[in-house]
């Protein structure tokens, strides 16, 4: 198996070391990852600059971009290969729920998705690395077990993992959840530049609103690993009908004298 491995906080990141180490028992592993931290980039590109890749001595690829881009620019003009499997992470810190619209680390695994390849993006609950180990090591064991048994002509499949900050004797089995909502994020911090003038902050994430049994905040706070299935639809599917027949509505009223 080969992988394609990225992160959103950049090459440095212990995350990212941490994952590489692991996945190295189980795949072959390149590493194309930003140069700077680029979390809540989501799946943006680079369009209005060249982007420079660099290579750290210890083999990591870095480049002068989003995550998004890595992945893009892995598949269309670096590797000389289509990796089985894109994986990005591990963040440092949640993407539940809401999460993952904002997630570079979503966007890196999303950009494979969106080539034709299946994706996993691994977040660990709280920021700080506590445990990384034992998350390194959970996140290397579910690729191991679904990486496999998925050929080239499989249909691609994106996962979303959260890991509890738990040791590894205290991490439960990995639990298959839907997203949870989270509240409206705070305010924005307004503060004054040196010279005065007043600058904006983009506040802090809201706490969780949809908790419920059977969301990935329910099972991470039950010290289960988090796994959500997601897709690149945003069709909001049950309202099709209810728009179609509005618009037909207001379509007949229009032509009513
Ligand atoms: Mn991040």
């Amino acid at each position: 198996m080969k992988i394609l491995l990225c992160n959103d906080d950049g090459f440095l990141a212990p995350g990212l070391l941490a994952l590489h180490a692991a996945l190295q028992q189980v795949a072959e592993v390149d590493v194309i990852a930003p140069e700077r931290n680029n979390s809540a980039r989501s799946n943006a590109l680079t369009t209005d600059a060249p982007l420079y890749v660099h290579q750290a001595e210890n083999g990591f690829r870095y480049v002068t971009g989003t995550p998004a881009d890595c992945v893009h620019l892995a598949l269309t003009g670096i590797l000389d290969y289509r990796p089985d499997l894109v994986v990005s992470g591990i963040n440092n810190g949640a993407n539940m729920g809401d999460d993952t619209i904002y997630s570079g680390t979503v966007g890196a695994a999303m950009e494979g998705y969106l080539f034709g390849i299946p994706g996993i993006a691994f977040s660990q609950v709280e920021r700080g690395w506590r445990h990384l180990d034992a998350a390194a090591s959970a996140a290397a064991d579910l690729v191991r077990r679904v990486g496999s048994g998925h050929g080239r002509d499989a249909a691609p499949w994106l996962l979303n993992v959260n890991i509890p900050n738990l040791p590894a004797g205290e991490l439960r089995a990995p639990r298959v959840c839907r997203l949870g909502r989270r509240h409206h994020a705070k305010e924005a911090i307004v503060m004054a530049d040196p010279r005065g003038e007043p600058v904006y902050w983009i506040g802090g994430a809201g706490g969780a609103m949809d908790a419920a049994d059977g969301t990935d905040f329910d099972a991470t706070a039950r010290g289960h690993i988090a796994v959500t299935p997601i897709s690149a639809d945003l069709t909001d599917h049950d309202a099709l009908a209810y728009w179609a027949q509005g618009l037909k509505r207001s379509a007949r009223m229009d032509s009513t004298p």
